[in-house]
């Protein structure tokens, strides 16, 4: 099998980490690409399995190492990158990997990995529900929430240069079609 990766891109809010969560429990076939970020820790998240937490500053200095195959700052000194030691791992281990990352990275992934990848766009059912699933996470301050809508708007227009368009209006009808997207991409 070769080394294949799939991306899932969204506007933040529409559901992409629900989705590459239950993946991630139906399928042994994938493991999940752990990206660098310098934002600071949310509630529960562990280091090392949601994010590798690390300073602006440690972040800038592995940027210079060249240990990113992409990376972005998406806010303000808030850094978030994939970095290429966990690709190699991932494929020594025989699996796909499954990317959670913003919609710019996921173009940017998908223009290194060409054909090797599955660059998929989860749509939100509309922008008044995008906005109350962010709202509804209650981890976040109005500043943030409307840093992250004005973001969507745009990231929206970049649905089209995706493979496929996948919708989220019920997360299990989700699910089940992206599982079998990617079976019949990875088979
Ligand atoms: P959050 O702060 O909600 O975890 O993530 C903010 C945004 O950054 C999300 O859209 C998330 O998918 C994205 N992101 C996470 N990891 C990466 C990465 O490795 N590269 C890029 N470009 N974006 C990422």
């Amino acid at each position: 099998m070769s080394n294949k990766a799939i991306i899932f891109s969204a506007p933040s809010g529409a559901g992409k980490t629900s989705i590459v969560h239950a993946l991630l429990e139906r399928m042994d076939a994938l493991s999940f690409s752990v990206s660098a970020t310098s934002r600071a820790k949310r509630g529960e998240e562990i280091h090392g399995e949601d994010y590798w937490f690390l300073s602006p500053d440690e972040f800038r200095n592995r940027i210079s190492k060249g240990d990113f195959i992409e990376h972005e700052e998406v806010y303000p000194d808030q850094f978030y990158g994939t970095l290429k030691s966990e690709i190699d791992g991932i494929w020594a281990e025989g699996k796909t990997v499954i990317f959670d990352v913003d919609v710019i990275g996921g173009l940017n992934l998908k223009k290194y990995f060409e054909d090797d990848a599955m660059a998929i766009f989860v749509m939100p059912p509309s922008p008044e529900e995008l906005e109350r699933r962010l709202r509804g996470r209650k981890t976040e301050s109005e500043e943030k929430i409307q840093m992250r809508l004005k973001k969507s708007t745009e990231e929206l227009s970049y649905s089209k240069r995706f493979d496929v368009i996948l919708e989220n209006k019920v997360l299990e009808t989700a699910v089940d079609k992206a599982e079998a997207l990617i079976r019949n991409y990875i088979k």
